[in-house]
């Protein structure tokens, strides 16, 4: 006889952990640092704070090879009552909207929490005030993964006196510091790259960063927005029309999606058929399934807006990549938004040369996604593709050469390839647009190496 059984998701997620970057020890604390890093450059620049941030890794015990990490920020914080779901429930967060963030899943948090209690059975300190809170709540919690639910081990509050705002966290997990070491630098200076206006100061067994701030300029926040008609699926349509009472499919149409105006949504339902004044919650399951069908095949539609995105900016990459690449010059473009399947998207690339770059055979790949860099599974990324592809011998590039590439996407939809957010998928549109950033910074620096290459022939001319 089978017994069949439902396995509850913080379960499934415990014992499948490596889908989400937990594969072993080395990598769990690698991905424990990003997941805490992510959630803390949401949490400030996201709401207009420059960030700063504070971690610490430390050894607990060599034997068992345990390590604390301990972030800090200075972001808009959790409120109270939130603190325990946020840790404790997965699928639990606050950025499922369409807007550019770090976090997707709602998963982040939960899984270093997993993790920690699994390895070390040590439950996360929290500690957290949010803006002009007159108190800070600490909280002990670890999850009970049968229920998907919080257990609270302790809570305090304590009077916020200096009015401070952000969020600390410390886990105790099994981690192979020595292992992680040079993907956690690797990662954090990356970080500073594309985020030039937050300081991260680490401290780690035999490694302190301090990766200063170095501008004040933020890039413009995203705002928060609708969904675009050509991104919604049939399931999608019926929970958007439980708030739609009374609403006619003209009304529902203007009122719920991005891109549709009342002109718009007349001309989209007369092609496709349907009466404007129609009931949208009178709609049978047939006629909602083409209803979908139709709004993906139209081709109507304004574009999909990209204020719900927030590029870095050629300015930026470019502070970035001078002060942590060291490199003698940057060009740095960013393309007009795209969409993909209603999805915003803009892609940003930057080349970088010279100076303290070594010279290799191939250039030095950063990729990034919505700011996050990605350093595993290069080869599954379509960047990698793109700029192993690219003809850089038209731009006068011969190797070995002291070149690294940036790539950035950020949409507010990244294909990523799988739930440990570490390669982009290939998409046509993204990577075609990637091409094309890539042409567009190739081309600048080509003017700067044939205008060195100039001043190198005047220079010779005079010398002998
Ligand atoms: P995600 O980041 O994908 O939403 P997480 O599990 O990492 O999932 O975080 C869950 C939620 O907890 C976030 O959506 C956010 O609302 C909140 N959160 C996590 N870390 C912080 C932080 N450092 N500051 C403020 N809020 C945070
Ligand atoms: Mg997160």
């Amino acid at each position: 006889m089978y017994s069949y059984e439902a396995l509850p998701v913080a379960e499934w997620f415990r014992r499948n952990r490596e889908l989400a970057g937990f594969h072993n020890s080395t990598r769990a604390l690698y991905q424990t640092i990003r997941e805490l890093v992510e959630n803390s450059l949401d949490a400030t620049e996201t709401y207009g704070i420059l960030p700063t941030i504070f971690l610490r890794v430390a050894v607990e015990d060599e034997q068992k090879s345990w390590v604390s990490v301990y972030a800090e920020d200075n972001g808009i914080g959790i409120p109270g009552n939130e603190i325990p779901n946020v840790f404790g429930r997965v699928f639990y967060s606050s950025k499922y909207r369409i807007k550019q963030h770090r976090g997707v899943f709602g998963l982040g948090l939960k899984m270093v929490v997993l993790y920690a209690q699994s390895t070390t059975n040590k439950p996360v300190l929290v500690r957290s005030a949010t803006l002009k809170s007159d108190k800070i709540y600490e909280y002990q919690i670890m999850i009970d993964t049968n229920a998907n639910s919080p257990i609270i081990l302790d809570r305090r509050e304590y009077p916020n006196k200096y009015r401070w705002h952000g969020t600390a966290v410390k886990v105790v997990l099994e981690g192979n510091w020595l292992g992680a070491k040079k993907r956690i630098e690797d990662y954090l200076r990356r970080t500073a790259i594309i985020a030039p206006y937050a300081e991260i100061v680490f401290k780690g067994p035999d490694m302190d960063l301090w990766l200063k701030r170095r501008t004040t300029k933020l890039p413009p926040a995203p705002k928060e927005g609708l969904p675009h008609p050509k991104s919604v699926d049939v399931d999608t349509i019926k929970q958007m029309l439980l708030d739609s009472r009374g609403m006619t499919l003209l009304e529902f149409l203007t009122e719920n999606f991005d891109a549709v105006g009342e002109g718009t949504a007349k001309a989209f339902l007369e092609w496709a058929g349907f009466n404007p004044n129609a009931k949208a919650t009178a709609l049978t399951p047939e006629e909602l399934v083409r209803l979908v069908e139709k709004m993906k095949q139209y081709e109507g539609w304004r574009r999909p807006r990209a204020d719900w995105l927030s590029p870095v900016g050629g300015e930026l990459l470019e502070i970035g990549a001078k002060a942590i690449l060291g490199a003698e010059a940057v060009f740095a473009v960013t393309r007009k938004p795209e969409s993909y399947g209603g999805h915003p998207f803009i892609v940003e690339a930057a080349v970088a040369w010279g100076g303290q770059i070594p010279p290799s055979d191939k250039p030095l790949l950063l990729r990034y996604a919505n700011k996050i860099p990605l350093l595993y599974d290069e080869g599954a990324d379509v960047a990698r593709k793109v700029v192993d592809e690219f003809h850089w011998d038209n731009y006068k590039v011969k190797f070995p050469a002291p070149l690294a590439v940036i790539i950035h996407v950020c949409s507010t939809k990244i294909p990523y390839a799988s739930a440990g957010k570490e390669a982009i998928a290939e998409v046509a549109e993204i990577e075609k647009e990637m091409r094309l950033a890539l042409r567009d910074a190739a081309k600048k620096l080509r003017l700067y190496l044939s205008r060195k290459e100039k001043e190198m022939e005047l220079f010779n001319k005079y010398i002998t």
